[in-house]
Formats: structure tokens, sequence, C-alpha cells
């Protein structure tokens, strides 16, 4: 907790001492030794001028070089010139004393002297508050009531020793009570601001060592002056009054010193924060156990409980910042809405579970999703959506047992740490267990609401060790889980690799688009009558700097996802036109099949877009077919009949692909300008094998053939299905038997090698 000030800036601008300020330092030294060695070596009680001279010196010199030193640092310039002002007036005090009352038996008193003497506490305490408010930028309240503990408590014991020994002797006139008191109660607060400071504000530095012993040496010898006074034995020009000069003498070191870097607050060690209040607590409670019996009189007494009920205070306001903190901290971990943990709250409950000792302990992490939330918030508005978060909460915590955590991540999502042995192995119960109370129908105020959940289970140690990572793992489990129309997932390696790598191929993808990583591969169709070669299919691959060639099965479901299905077919398109328009300049008459996707499809642009490429390669409509599957045509039939129908209007050729597969009914293709059904290699590939697959074939070929279309077989690897097919009546293949999808040179040198024993495309 933060009960010590904060540190200002160290001292900006310091100029050190010049060698004048040192000289004069040299002299005031001496002066001040000469002094006290004349203290020693006189009679007590002999007053002589030249020794109040000698003192004078010190005092002024010590109030010159805090003039100086005031000049020198701008920062604590007003500190340094309550210094001087209080030296100065100390020193007119005792110059007032020696001008009108040196050898005087009864000297007046009070007098002026006493009142230019006293004026050395308040310009001392203002110096002293200055030096603080430059050091120490925020007082604290237990800082205050620190120094209250300890002023009450030293005035206590400082009563009990001398105060009202000297209220006795003194008596009568008030004037000369309050002087008298007047100098211990000054000391004393002296003293006590600079342990205060010297504690809270991390002072202990030279400067502070320097002024505390000045004031310490001042208090003693007050002390003593008092306690003689009291007692009638006071003799003047004693030894004790060296203690008078000495402190001069450290105020005046202490103005040439150099200023040390303060010590940052972190740094200083805990107990100097305690150490002021429970010293002098103690000696608080010491005093009132002694003077249980009426040693000690009564005004000590009462200013020790006074110390000792701030002391109580004191605790008090430790506790209190301390539960504030623990508010503060609290709401700051709790959502506001539900009043479960929030994220930042389970994230920390979740360490703690996992830093628990017995590290072999299973724990799982659980991430739950609501399904169809966003429905209802947008549909009933956000009131009906928070009413149903806070009901959530209970149903899943009635699920779950006292040790496990429950926390609102953010939105309509929830997590769940389950930490007990039990629990945790069986996560997948628990989560089933929470997925059947969510499917419970919500009863709201007037509304009736069935929502469901999709659940993630990341456990540890198998995904991870540590929070955030088991938070990901589930996370990634959840969409999982989410993919497959809610229920719960455990989280598996395999998948979450994939989605990592997604976002990386992406970005990949639509750069190698782009960069021409893209490269187009053809296949030949093969006249199963004529024997002749009317066209190819354009492939595309991926030549991947990294994974090497990559087929359309890897890359091209990531494409549709991400858009970017349009630029690449136009990347195909573009290729394929201008591949065949350089066949078609070596008088190969050849036509091109490209594959569209669902995406392509469904765009209105797509016909002129391709008619326009067409015109731009000098390639015949009717040289171009586009290839479209019974899926693609299924997701938006009205839409893709349109696209279909423009593009038959130019003159396009529209073959379905993998025909077979899909739910499309010869009936729906009547309404469809499709040229070409292409059989799906599934029938093909078993056509001699299967009677079932060869009834299917020949029934298809028979159909298309009633319907007017052509029919294409995919996936001819060898001369026995081909002849099968020829049988049937198929009218085109396509497969290994013939050729592998190869590159355009590839596919030339095949046309090229063919044309030695098959007739070549017939020309223009
Ligand atoms: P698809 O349109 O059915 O293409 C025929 C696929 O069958 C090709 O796979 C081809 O290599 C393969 N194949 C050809 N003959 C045989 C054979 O005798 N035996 C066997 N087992 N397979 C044979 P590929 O090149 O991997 O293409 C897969 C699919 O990717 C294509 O199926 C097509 O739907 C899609 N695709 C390929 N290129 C493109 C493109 O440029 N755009 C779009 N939208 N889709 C493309
Ligand atoms: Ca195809
Ligand atoms: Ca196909």
């Amino acid at each position: 907790m933060h009960v010590t000030g904060e540190h200002a800036a160290p001292p900006a601008s310091f100029r050190p001492a010049s060698r004048l300020e040192r000289r004069l330092l040299a002299v005031l030294v001496l002066a001040a030794a000469v002094h006290a060695a004349s203290t020693v070596l006189r009679t007590p009680g002999q007053e002589v001028l030249w020794a109040d001279v000698l003192y004078a010196l010190a005092y002024i010199g010590a109030g010159t070089l805090c003039v100086l030193r005031a000049r020198r640092q701008r920062g604590q310039r007003w500190a340094w010139a309550a210094l001087a002002t209080g030296l100065f007036a100390n020193c007119a005090g005792d110059i007032y004393y020696s001008l009108f009352f040196l050898n005087e038996a009864t000297p007046a008193y009070p007098s002026p002297a006493n009142w230019l003497w006293l004026a050395f506490y308040p310009a001392t305490y203002l110096a002293l508050v200055l030096f603080l408010r430059g050091t120490v930028k925020r007082f604290v309240v237990t800082m205050w009531l620190d120094a209250l503990i300890s002023a009450l408590a030293v005035a206590a014991v400082a009563y009990a020793v001398a105060f009202e020994h000297l209220l006795d002797v003194s008596g009568g006139s008030i004037a000369v009570v309050l002087t008298n008191m007047a100098y211990p109660v000054g000391d004393l607060l002296l003293l006590v601001l600079v342990a205060v400071a010297a504690i809270f504000g991390g002072l202990v530095d030279r400067l502070w060592a320097l002024l505390g012993l000045g004031f310490l040496s001042f208090a003693v010898a007050d002390t003593w002056f008092a306690v003689q006074a009291s007692t009638g034995r006071f003799l003047t020009g004693t030894p004790t009054e060296s203690l008078w000069t000495l402190t001069a003498v450290l105020i005046a070191i202490a103005a040439v010193a150099r200023p040390q870097e303060p010590t940052p607050p972190e740094a200083r060690p805990w107990w100097h924060v305690m150490i002021l209040p429970v010293v002098f607590a103690s000696g608080s409670l010491a005093l009132l156990v002694y003077g249980q019996d009426g040693a000690v009189p009564r005004v000590s007494v009462v200013l020790a409980l006074a110390s000792l009920v701030v002391g109580v205070v004191r605790a008090n306001v430790n506790y209190w910042e301390a539960t504030r903190l623990l508010e503060t901290r609290q709401q700051a971990l709790t959502d506001d809405l539900t009043g479960l943990r929030n994220r930042r709250g389970f994230i920390l409950g979740l360490d703690s579970i996992l830093r628990e000792p017995g590290e072999d302990r299973p724990v799982a992490v659980l991430l739950i999703d609501l399904d169809r939330f966003k429905e209802i918030n947008d549909a009933l508005g956000h009131s009906v959506g928070d009413q149903l978060l806070t009901l959530v909460g209970p149903r899943m915590h009635a699920c779950l047992r006292e040790e496990d955590l429950l926390a609102r991540l953010g939105g309509d999502e929830f997590a769940i740490a389950l930490s007990s042995d039990a629990d945790a192995k069986s996560a997948p119960a628990v989560a089933e267990r929470i997925a059947r109370a969510l499917t419970t129908p919500f009863e709201l105020d007037d509304i009736t609401l069935h929502i469901g959940a999709s659940i993630g289970i990341a456990l540890c140690p198998d995904h991870g060790t540590d929070g955030p990572t088991l938070l990901q793992r589930a996370d990634v489990a959840m969409y999982d889980a989410k993919g497959s129309g809610g229920g719960y997932r455990l989280y598996d390696p395999k998948r979450d690799s994939h989605s990592r790598d997604r976002l990386q191929t992406i970005e990949q993808l639509r750069a190698a688009i782009t960069r021409e990583e893209l490269v187009v591969h053809y296949q030949p169709k093969v006249d199963l009558l004529s024997g002749q070669v009317p066209g190819v299919e354009a492939l595309v691959r991926w030549r991947h700097p990294q994974r090497g060639l990559l087929l359309p099965e890897e890359f091209l479901p990531l494409a549709e996802q991400s858009g970017l299905m349009r630029p690449l077919t136009d990347h195909v398109l573009d290729t394929a036109l201008a591949q065949l328009r350089t066949w078609r300049a070596h008088g190969w008459d050849l036509g091109v099949a490209v594959n569209v996707s669902a995406s392509n499809l469904l765009d209105v642009a797509l016909p002129l877009q391709v008619a326009a490429k067409l015109s731009e390669y000098g390639v015949p409509a009717d040289r171009l077919s586009l290839e479209i599957t019974e899926t693609t045509i299924m997701a938006d039939p009205v839409r893709a009949r349109q696209v279909v129908k423009n593009l038959h209007d130019h003159g396009v050729l529209v073959s379905v692909d993998d025909f077979g597969t899909g739910y499309s009914s010869l009936a729906y293709l009547r309404h469809l300008a499709v040229r070409e059904l292409k059989l799906d290699r599934d029938f093909v590939k078993d056509v001699c094998l299967d009677t079932r697959s060869s009834a299917i074939v020949r029934s298809t070929v028979d159909l298309a053939h009633s319907l007017g279309l052509h029919m294409v077989a995919e996936g001819v690897e060898d001369a026995e299905s081909a002849r099968k097919l020829t049988e049937y009546g198929c009218d085109i293949a396509q497969g290994h038997h013939y050729s592998r999808p190869v590159s355009a040179a590839d596919l030339t040198e095949w046309l090229l090698d063919r044309h030695d024993d098959q007739p070549l495309p017939a020309a223009g």
C-alpha cells in the first residue's frame, strides 16, 4: 500500500559552492572552535564580549552561506532563505542580549532577545516544510497522522521529564511560563519534523542528517538551559553553549554540501514506513504503564493516550485504505451486468488455479458461446439480451462445483475453469450438462426464449499449461463446435494449426494471384468416336514458394471463403484464353473449359466480363465453356439461371460439372441453358466392374441425349473404360488414360506426339 510521499524530480538547477563560500565556511568553523575552546577555558559565568562576537560570527556566517545557497539552488531558494532568516534572527537575539544584558545579574525576562531567539523556530519550520515540499510531492494522511503520533508521544515524555518541573518553579507570570515552555516545545516540534521528513520523505541523506544533528544539538542545549534555569543554577559561558554554535556549523556545512539524488520511494526499506509510529506509540504505551501509580504527571498521561488514540486512527486509515484497494480491485475483476468475474478476473483466477501446488492436477477450460444471441439482441433489443445474459450465469452455475470458476468474458461469451479432479477429467460431461441446461427455454418477463450454446474445451496439461494458451485453444474448439452446429468439442491440435495457417495462407494467396504464382495446367478432352481433341480443361495450380505445387483442393476453399475467387477466375480465364490464342495461331481449333465457382456464377457481371475477354483475346465465344457444378447452381437457382442464360446469349457454352453428385434433377436442367453434362468420376471409375454404375452411366447418357446435351465422362483411367463408355454412347472422355493435367508446353508436346497416329483437331 502506498503510504509514503512521492518524489519530485531531483534538483534541476544547482551550482556547486564557490571558493569564497568554502573559505567562509572555514572561517566560520574556526570561530566556532575557538568559541568552544573558550567556554572550556573560561570560568563559568564569566561573560566576555569577544566570545559573543565569535558566536555571532558563526551564526552570521551560517546565515550568509544559506543565502548564497538560496542563490545557487533555484528549486529550494525559499527554504534556504527561511533557514537564513532563522539563523539571523537567533543571532540578532544574541547581539541584543550582549548589548543590553552583558554581565547583568538579573536580565529582563522575557525580553526582545527572547522573541528574536524564538523567531528561529517559525523560520526553521517554514524552511523544513519548504524543503519537504520540494522533495515530497504529495503528503498522505498517514504521514500527518504519524507526525501527530510522534509529536504527542514526544510531548508526553518531555512533559513528564522536564515541563512540570519548569512550571513548578517559574510559577508567577504567564509570559515567563510561556517563554520557558516555548523553547523545548519549539525544539520538539523541530525534531519531530526532521524525523517525519527523514522517514517519510526518504530524506535520510547528507542534508537531512546535518540539519537533524544541528537541530538536535540545538534542542539539547535548550533543554539544558531550561533545566538549569528552572533549578536556578543557570550559568552562561559553559561548554553547553558550544552546542548552539555547533548548530550553526552543521547548517553551514549543509549549505555548502552538494545535494544528493533522492532515493526513490520503492527503493526504501519497508520499515521506513513503520518505524516512526511503532517507536512512538510504544513510547506512549511504556509511559502509561510506567505511570500507572501516579509517577507520571496527568498531562503526560493525556498526551500519551492521545498519541495512542491517533495510533488507532492511523491503523484504521490503513485498514480503510487496504479495503478500498481491495474493492477497486474486485470491481476491476467483475462484470457489471452479471456480477460474474470478467475476462481479467477469469485469467487471474485461472492463473492462481494453475499455479497451485500439485502440478499434475488436471484443469479444464470451457469456453461457452451462446447460439442465436445476436439474433435475439437484434430482434428484441438490448434490454432483453441483457436480461437473458443475467439468467445464463445461474443456469451454468448450477452445473458446477463450488471451486469451479465461472466468468463472462464479454458479449455472449462465458468461460469456466474446472479445477476439481473429477470435473476436469469429465469436462465433456460437464459441457454436456451445461449445453442441456441452456437449451431449456428461458422465461423472461413476457417472452420465452430458446437458445443454445457452443462449447469448446481445452485441457491442462494436454493442450496447454498457461491461461492464455488454454483460453485460445478452448476458443478454437468452440469455433469448431459452432461450425458443426453447436454442442461441445474438445480441442483438436490438427484443426488449430489449420486455423492458424489459414490467415497466413489467405494473404499469401492474395499475393500469389498478382505475382503469377498461380499456373494453369491443361487436360485434354477426347472425342470417343473420332479420337480428335475438341478441347482442353484448364485446371489451376499454385506454385507455392515453400510448399511446392499445390492442387486446387488445397487453396480453392480458402479463396472462395476469403473473396479471392473473382481475381483467381479472372487470372485463369486470361491465362487460358491467351494460351488458346497461341494454339489457335498454330492452326489447332481447340476449345477451352474453365471452372467457375459459386461466387463467380452469382456475379451478374460475369457474362459481360467474359464477353469482353473473348473479344480481347480474339477467341470465338463457342470455343469457351464454363464448368459449373450442380451445387453451385442450387446455391441460388434463380440468379444462377439468369447468369447462365446471359452467358448462353453471349454464345458461351456452359457445362454441368460433377454431374450425379448434386441434387439437381434433369427436369431442372431442362430450363437451364447448358450444352454439356460431365458425369462425375465416381460413376465412371467403376463402369467396367459394377453393373449399377454402368446402368447409371447408360441411363444418364440417354437422358442427356434426349435433352440435346453432350455427355462427357471424367476420370477415364484405362482403355477398357473408354471402350465401355463409347459403347454406351458417351461423346467425350477425359482422364489419365489420355493425359494428366499438364503444363501448356507439355500439352503442346502431347498434341504433336498424338498427331503421329491420331488426327489433329480440325483446323479453323
Ligand atoms: P473438376 O472440374 O472435376 O476437375 C477434374 C479433376 O479430376 C482434376 O482435379 C483432374 O486432375 C482430376 N482428374 C482428371 N482425370 C483423372 C483421372 O483419370 N483419374 C483421377 N483420379 N482424377 C482425374 P484437380 O486438377 O485437382 O481439380 C480439382 C477440382 O478443382 C476441379 O474438379 C475443379 O472443380 C476445381 N478447379 C480446378 N481448377 C479450377 C479453376 O481454375 N477454377 C475453379 N473455380 N475451380 C477449379
Ligand atoms: Ca471441371
Ligand atoms: Ca468434375
